[in-house]
């Protein structure tokens, strides 16, 4: 099983060491996530600053 990794910027869920749309730090401790699809009608993509559609992480630690 791959461990996935959370963006600590812009919570991206990734298996990378680095994010692959930020560059910045992932960290393997973070909890529950959201599939953002519509990236422009979903509220927790405008409060989270989302513009790409993918997995992210509600919290990062
Ligand atoms: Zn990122």
């Amino acid at each position: 099983m791959i461990s996935l990794k959370a963006c600590r910027q812009c919570h991206f869920i990734s298996d990378q060491a680095k994010c692959p749309q930020c560059s910045g730090e992932t960290s393997r401790e973070w909890q529950g996530y959201v599939v953002l699809l519509d990236t422009e009608k979903s509220q927790i993509a405008t409060k989270l600053g989302i513009k790409t559609a993918g997995r992210y992480a509600l919290r990062v630690k």
